[in-house]
């Protein structure tokens, strides 16, 4: 296995690439490494690397690896949450990259003791076996949100379809921004909508070229 520090330099260039491509500023992009995969061990490595934001996607993976690494790094959630396990990590991550529901964000408000910057799911491709909220329920979704003064929406997020058509992956990750850009329009307090949490191995060049602020990297950044 090619160590976390090469795979980072070979995505640092084709975050590069896609940023010449599209006129961006590679600083504008943060690399969320999704340790889900692997030990806490490889975890530390990323750190050592560089890395600063870990993802993970269940709360058993968070914690096993938040009692290694602690808050050396900042933790994201990425996978859908159980109201019932936010208390136990809540005090432990600085972003949630999944809210989908009005009864996790009840949660979330009631158990944090801050306000938590959270990116709202959207199930643009609308496949069933996706999480999130159909496009045209994210708006209504936030107006829901003003009493909850710990639930900050500060993007949304997507994952795109297994496919393999650049051309059809571009337009999920474009839905996704127009979306943003409409929701940002808006200045609402509560939900300031500027990122976008969209890009995996297989198509962060794209999505940062859509205009992607937070990319989620696994098997190609620390492995499977
Ligand atoms: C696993 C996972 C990723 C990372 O996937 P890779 O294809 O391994 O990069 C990103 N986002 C979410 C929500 C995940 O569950």
């Amino acid at each position: 296995m090619a160590s976390v520090e090469t795979n980072l330099a070979h995505i640092n260039q084709q975050i590069n690439t896609a940023c010449e491509n599209s006129g961006r500023n590679p600083e504008e992009i943060t690399i969320i490494a999704v340790t889900k995969y692997v030990s806490s061990q490889r975890a530390e490595e990323a750190l050592h690397a560089g890395i600063t934001n870990l993802g993970e996607n269940r709360k058993e993976g968070l914690l096993e690896k938040y009692e290694v690494i602690g808050s050396q790094a900042d933790w994201h959630f990425i996978g859908s949450l159980q109201s019932r396990k936010v208390k136990d990590v809540i005090d432990k991550i600085s972003m949630i990259h999944s809210l989908d529901r009005k009864s996790l964000a009840k949660e979330i408000n009631k158990r944090a003791d801050h306000p938590i910057p959270c990116f709202i799911q959207v199930n643009v491709s609308g496949e069933e076996s996706k999480h999130g909220l159909a496009p045209e329920e994210v708006i209504p979704f936030i107006d829901s949100l003003q009493n909850y003064k710990n639930v900050q929406a500060v993007g949304l997020m997507t994952m795109a379809p297994h496919i393999e058509d650049e051309e059809q992956l571009r337009g999920v990750f474009r839905k996704l921004r127009a979306l943003r850009d409409t929701i940002r329009n808006k200045n609402y307090s509560h939900a300031p909508c500027e990122w976008l949490s969209m890009g995996m191995s297989n198509d962060f060049q794209l999505a940062v070229e859509e205009g992607a602020t937070h990319i989620r990297i696994g098997s190609s950044l620390v492995g499977e």
